[in-house]
């Protein structure tokens, strides 16, 4: 018996158990998602298991532009490894989430690892995060730490491929006037926590940064972020790479 991993199902783990139960039932409970700022939302389950034709352009555009040794950075159900993988790129993914991890095995991703990003090490071509996968940042004022372990696990000429989205769109009345909150913080750094059938995650930090102070903050810790496209909803991708090496 392969999936020993499912007969404990960590209580904090509720992406983990929605990825894991829809791989082996074909259904998972709603994925639901929760912020005080934001309205509830949902992450329907089967989007992770997305194919390369279901992927929206954006990340069809960044595993095009993959390249080398690829680290896919909380890789999720293994969508975007197992894409690579099958066209022989050598992928490694890893994500916080055991159930995940497990998944991803089970599907064929032959280096899955559960560590957490900011403290794993190796050396990488591309790192690839999406699906807000700069998200994990969690808060502006980690932005100096993460340029500083990307430049630790970039090989020369590495590239970083992570998409966000200017979520300013979201603090405006109807009349796009905006009401920005009156505290310092920047309006990109939310605050959510998951919840899948019995199983409710611990609240985390996630950013969504928009593409000016990405590239300020990118200058300001040596490097260089370029804005390869943009989506239909404040949505983009951009490659991150050495300022050293910028064309
Ligand atoms: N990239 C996937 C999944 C996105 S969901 C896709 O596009 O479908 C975000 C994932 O990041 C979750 O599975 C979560 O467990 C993982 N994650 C969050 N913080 C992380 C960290 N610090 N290190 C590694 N993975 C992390």
């Amino acid at each position: 018996m392969k999936n020993l991993s499912y007969t404990v199902i960590p209580s904090t783990d509720p992406m983990g158990h929605a990825i894991a139960s829809y791989h082996r039932t074909g259904k998972a409970g709603r994925l639901q998602v929760f912020s005080p700022v934001l309205e509830d939302d949902e992450i329907p389950v089967p989007w992770l298991f997305r194919t390369f034709e279901q992927m929206p352009a954006l990340e069809q555009r960044a595993l095009n532009m993959a390249r080398g040794r690829v680290l896919d950075v909380g890789a999720g159900a293994g969508c975007h490894s197992l894409t690579l993988q099958q066209r022989g790129l050598d992928v490694t993914a890893i994500d916080l989430s055991p159930l995940a991890v497990a998944t991803m095995r089970e599907r064929g991703v032959k280096q899955a690892l559960q560590h957490d990003f900011f403290n794993f090490q190796g050396r990488f071509d591309t790192i690839l995060m999406l699906m807000n996968g700069i998200g994990i940042v969690g808060t502006l004022n980690r932005l100096p730490a993460f340029f500083r372990h990307i430049d630790e696990l970039l090989a020369p000429q590495g590239q970083v491929l992570c998409d966000s989205s200017d979520i300013a769109y979201l603090f405006e009345d109807e009349a796009g006037k905006p009401f920005l909150p009156d505290d310092s913080s920047y309006y990109g750094e939310m605050q959510f926590q998951m919840k899948c059938d019995e199983v409710t995650g611990a609240p985390f930090n996630w950013l969504y940064i928009d593409p000016d102070t990405l590239q300020r903050a990118a200058h300001e810790n040596g490097f260089s972020a370029t804005i390869v496209g943009q989506g239909d909803h404040f949505d983009y991708l951009a490659s991150i790479t050495r300022l050293s090496q910028a064309p």
